[in-house]
Formats: structure tokens, C-alpha cells, sequence
């Protein structure tokens, strides 16, 4: 978050070019310069491509609900409001697929183009144009959970043959596991595709 033109971030920002025709856009040529003014900007944009990390992330297409409030102040044109997404990935636990939704608090200001910055890494207007894509993969990762869980209380997968203790509560091998039979279950456990997931999503 800047809140300022001045300020010490670290440099990170590698030069974009950016598509007045992005969902993730916004025009703001009806403000700029004059402060004090402000618009609303709801719409639904669809998220591109790696939002998140490896683990969990925001699936590349799916709906970005953008409720933003654009106001010119003196040094550029400061952006607050909510991302809300979906999130998609994998059970930390037991693998399987966890599905949620968050929503990202937006505060960030787009300084002018000619303003000058003490900070490089201070947001830019492009032109009119203020693109939230930077913004939100940044934003994105810092609030994505560090361990995904299908749920808090994730019993996870048996440590002998892989088997999920969510769906088997009662699992027990007894005396008389067959180690050769384990080695083949945790194979299969490897491979790890969620595709009977319905009955343990989380809210
Ligand atoms: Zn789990
Ligand atoms: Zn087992």
C-alpha cells in the first residue's frame, strides 16, 4: 500500500504495457486534476493467469468482483475498495481440492506521470489509465493462506497407505498391514487428482 509519492519500497516493477481494453483498467481521464472529484467503479473482470502460488491461487478466468471508488487528489488518483475472487488449490493436509473466496482490500495510490517520485516503486498513472493487474497479484499472494486447508480440523492421510482419514475416520490397519499393499495405496494417493471433492468443500 502507498500512501504517499515519497517513500521507500523496494524496486520491483518490471515496464508493462498497458491495454486500455483490460477488465482490470480503469480509465480515469474524467478526474485527473481535479481534486476532490471521484467515481464508482463496479464490474466483474475475469482474472488472468498466475494469481497466487503453486499451492493456491485464483483460477485464470474466473470472476474478479471489483467494487473501487477512483478519486483525484493532489498527487495522482487514489483507488480503495474490494477484489473480491475465488480461490482454488490443494489441501495441505490430504490434497484435496479447497475452494474458497476472499476479499482483497484495495488502497493504493496512482500518482501522476510527470509527478516526481522520490520512490520508483510508487504506482503510476499510464496516461489516464490506472492498471490494477500489478496491484492485485501482489496483493493476492500476501493474503493467500500459507497451509490451505479443506477445513481446520483436516485429519489428512494416513501415513502408511495414503488413505484419506477425512472420509475413513474409523481407519486403522490393526497388527496385520501388509506393507506391500501400503506401498501401492501410497502411490495411488500420490497422484493426486481431487476428483471426489464435493462433499468436503469449505465456505
Ligand atoms: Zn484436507
Ligand atoms: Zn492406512
Amino acid at each position: 500500500m502507498t500512501q504517499s509519492c515519497q517513500g521507500g519500497r523496494e524496486p520491483q516493477v518490471p515496464v508493462r504495457v498497458v491495454d486500455p481494453r483490460s477488465e482490470l483498467v480503469v480509465d480515469t481521464h474524467e478526474l485527473v486534476r481535479h481534486a476532490g472529484q471521484s467515481k464508482q467503479v463496479r464490474r466483474v473482470a475475469s482474472a488472468p493467469d498466475g494469481l497466487g502460488v503453486a499451492m493456491i491461487g485464483v483460477p485464470p478466468g474466473s470472476p474478479v468482483a471489483l467494487d473501487l471508488r477512483i478519486e483525484a487528489v493532489v498527487e495522482g488518483v487514489l483507488v480503495t475498495g474490494t477484489a473480491q475472487v475465488k480461490l482454488a488449490g490443494s489441501c495441505a493436509r490430504c490434497l484435496d481440492l479447497v475452494e474458497s473466496e476472499d476479499s482483497i482490500a484495495i488502497q493504493e495510490l496512482y500518482c501522476y506521470p510527470d509527478k516526481e517520485l522520490d520512490d520508483p516503486d510508487a504506482s503510476r498513472l499510464e496516461g489516464d489509465l490506472i492498471d490494477l493487474e500489478p496491484l492485485l497479484r501482489d496483493l493476492v499472494v500476501i493474503d493467500l493462506p500459507f497451509t490451505p486447508k479443506c477445513r481446520p480440523d483436516c485429519a489428512g492421510l494416513c501415513p502408511s497407505c495414503g488413505a484419506n482419514l477425512n472420509r475413513d475416520p474409523d481407519h486403522d490397519h490393526g497388527a496385520d498391514a501388509d506393507p506391500r499393499w501400503a506401498a501401492l495405496a501410497g502411490l495411488d494417493v500420490g497422484s493426486g487428482t481431487p476428483d471426489d471433492v464435493a462433499d468436503n468443500n469449505e465456505e
